[in-house]
């Protein structure tokens, strides 16, 4: 697919109609599953991923781990543990560590920069992916410098009033989407991304997200099905559907054939066949657990999250069979965009 996408009303409608109609959501996977085919054959790459801290100065109103909610242990981990969480990953084959957490002040920008340079001293051949939320283009630049390669910053929503609605007033989409254009700007490879089924979001928002993300060219990008989480204001909401999340990543690869595109951890939450029904609409990476064991239930985004069987990177042998019944092979390159060159220091 290329040239303009159809306006918002028209691609609103044409998502619902692929959510509802059988046939024409058959046929959008079969052409999405090909695309994806056509450009990565049928190789999957896998990241590591290491939840640093739950502790957040955000109240996003879906999210498990936001300030308000004082029902969680809170955690964060030293340097040293993350880099145990790595070497732990390489020997099992992680080429990419993805260092996720929520916003906390705790860590210096400088801490951050420190992680980064002894994950890529320790392991050069790795890239690096950051995934901290809304710094400024400073803390940005540090940490490049110091060699993170990715940056993965959900936009979450780009319908504006739909995001005053998932959020508190002091947050605001515009923020969010400069940072991602800095990013850019600055040499990441850049992920964005949304949720789909969040209370409130209409299909005229989900056909903004395309719109949206068409303007940004991102390299990667991750959408999951909202669920809801006990302890937070949109407890007790109704989750985002399988169906409707495997049309938008169908969507996302017919749009942006080379991203990368990860089946999620969400999808595979809520269906027990989620990641690979997500392979087969056109998904092509996946992105097991690598935090320490004793914190895992800790990152709690939302009720019942994954983090057992083939959503743990220790796991890897029994994800790579799974995989390969549905016909897709694990593979442990690093996976950058194709063709993507870094400048500036590496
Ligand atoms: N602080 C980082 C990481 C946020 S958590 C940042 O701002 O990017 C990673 C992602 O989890 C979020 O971007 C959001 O899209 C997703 N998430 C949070 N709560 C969720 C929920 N209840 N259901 C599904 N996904 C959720």
């Amino acid at each position: 697919m290329s040239g303009p996408l159809p306006p918002i009303d028209v691609l609103a409608e044409q998502i619902r109609f692929l959510c509802e109609d059988d046939a024409a959501f058959e046929a959008l996977r079969t052409a999405a599953a090909n695309t994806a085919y056509r450009q990565f054959r049928n190789r999957i790459y896998i990241r590591g991923l290491i939840e640093m801290t739950n502790y957040c100065r955000n109240d996003c109103y879906y999210c498990g781990i936001r300030n308000s909610n004082q029902k969680l242990e809170r955690y964060r981990l030293t340097k040293e543990a993350v880099v145990s969480c790595c070497i732990e990953g390489y020997d099992l084959g992680f080429r990419t560590f993805v260092l996720q957490g929520g916003e906390d002040g705790y860590y210096r920008k400088e801490d951050i920069a420190d992680i980064v340079s002894e994950i890529k001293r320790r392991f050069p051949d790795c890239a690096v992916t950051l995934s901290l939320g809304e710094y400024d283009g400073d803390a940005y630049q540090m940490w490049f410098d110091a060699g993170a390669d990715r940056y993965l910053l959900r936009h979450e929503t780009a319908g504006k009033e739909h995001y005053a609605k998932l959020h508190p007033k002091e947050m605001s989409p515009e923020h969010r989407k400069q940072c991602l254009y800095r990013l850019r700007e600055i040499g990441y490879q850049v992920g964005s991304g949304f949720m789909v089924g969040s209370p409130y979001q209409t299909y005229e928002d989900l056909a903004e997200d395309l719109h949206f993300l068409k303007e940004l060219e991102p390299h990667m990008i991750g959408i999951g099905p909202y669920v809801p989480h006990k302890d937070t204001p949109f407890a007790g909401r109704q989750a985002g559907t399988l169906r409707q999340t495997l049309v938008m990543i169908a969507l996302l690869r017919l749009l942006f054939p080379q991203a990368l595109i990860p089946s999620t951890t969400a999808l595979s939450t809520i269906a027990p066949d989620g990641r690979e029904q997500g392979f087969l609409a056109g998904a092509n990476v996946v992105m097991p657990n690598l935090s320490p064991v004793s914190v895992r239930d800790k990152y709690m985004l939302y009720d019942n999250k994954r983090n057992t069987g083939e959503e743990s990177a220790q796991c890897l042998e029994s994800l790579k069979r799974c995989a390969r019944k549905a016909g897709y092979e694990i593979v442990t390159d690093r996976g950058d965009y194709p063709g993507f060159i870094r400048e500036g220091k590496v």
